[in-house]
């Protein structure tokens, strides 16, 4: 059985349209797949119109705060419920949020770094979350430098010119998808300075153990604590559809089965 429950559309910073995304999925030959852009769910309205033979599990990557970090909290639905007034109303928020931060960005490059981006030029779809890779990606299209270089220099959370995307705090981020119903699971813990232990809560539901950053090491340490804690295990790519090395590649994380089906009985989905 192929699952994969990370990945992005144009709906935020992924390059393909849900409707690609749909066909890609099919064309890899996966069973289930979560679409999870960061901070909003209209791709998910748009790839159910696409997902014949698939099942897709509605999915969102909300940006959190703690401690003057970035923390990701995945929230996963089931078909059909991903759409709650507070919830929506909240998304609409960060979604302009988004917008502005990316015009502040844009005068924090010109400032520091002499860069000079358009940001009015972004075509991103209505109802999409503007994020840092577009504006990479104007940075490459006018300068040709490549990503790595891009957010070494310009654009990674150690620059002058970062702006945090949200100031939801961790725990609020937590019990907003709680209270819209989700399934909460924390993305990617290997990626944070905070030591996971620390962001556990009794409203996080577990971990995304397997992603394609996370060493063996990391994989069993995660895998452990949610077997100790009785918590759901995960596994996602995190495709973007664009940058591999940074990112997985759609279908192409490696898991054991067995350790998802909590997680996907909790989703309805049973396992083939
Ligand atoms: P944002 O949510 O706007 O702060 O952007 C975060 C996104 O930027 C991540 O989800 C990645 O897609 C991308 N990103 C962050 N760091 C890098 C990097 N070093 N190289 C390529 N993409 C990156
Ligand atoms: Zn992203
Ligand atoms: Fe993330
Ligand atoms: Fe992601």
């Amino acid at each position: 059985m192929k699952i994969d429950l990370h990945c992005h559309s144009t709906a935020s910073d992924g390059l393909y349209s849900p409707e690609i995304l749909m066909d890609l999925a099919r064309i890899r030959a996966i069973d289930v797949l979560a679409l999870t852009d960061h901070d909003t769910l209209a791709g998910v309205d748009e790839a159910q119109n696409y997902a014949q033979g698939l099942q897709l599990i509605p999915g969102i990557e909300l940006s959190t705060q703690y401690q003057g970090e970035s923390i990701h909290v995945l929230g996963y639905f089931s078909p059909g419920n991903h759409h709650q007034p507070e919830l929506d109303a909240a998304l609409e928020e960060f979604r302009s949020r988004r917008d502005a931060r990316a015009l502040e960005i844009a005068a924090r490059l010109r400032e520091f770094y002499d860069l000079d981006i358009d940001v009015a030029s972004l075509l991103v779809s209505p109802g999409a979350s503007v994020g840092r890779p577009h504006l990479a990606g104007l940075i490459r299209a006018k300068y040709g430098y490549d990503f790595p270089t891009i957010f070494q220099k310009y654009l990674g959370n150690h620059t002058k010119a970062y702006v945090p995307s949200s100031n939801l705090a961790y725990e609020d981020g937590l019990a907003l998808l709680n209270r819209a119903g989700a399934t909460v699971i924390l993305a990617h813990p290997g990626d944070y300075k905070t030591p996971v232990e620390e962001l556990l809560r009794s409203d996080l539901h577990g971990l995304e153990c397997y992603y394609p950053k996370h060493s063996p090491n990391e994989t069993s340490q995660f895998l452990k604590i949610c077997q100790d804690q009785n918590l759901l295990v995960t596994a996602g790519s995190d495709d973007h559809g664009q940058e591999k090395g940074y990112h997985g590649s759609l279908g192409e994380t490696p898991f054991l089965l067995s350790q998802l089906e909590p997680f996907l009985a909790k989703m309805g989905i049973t396992v083939k």
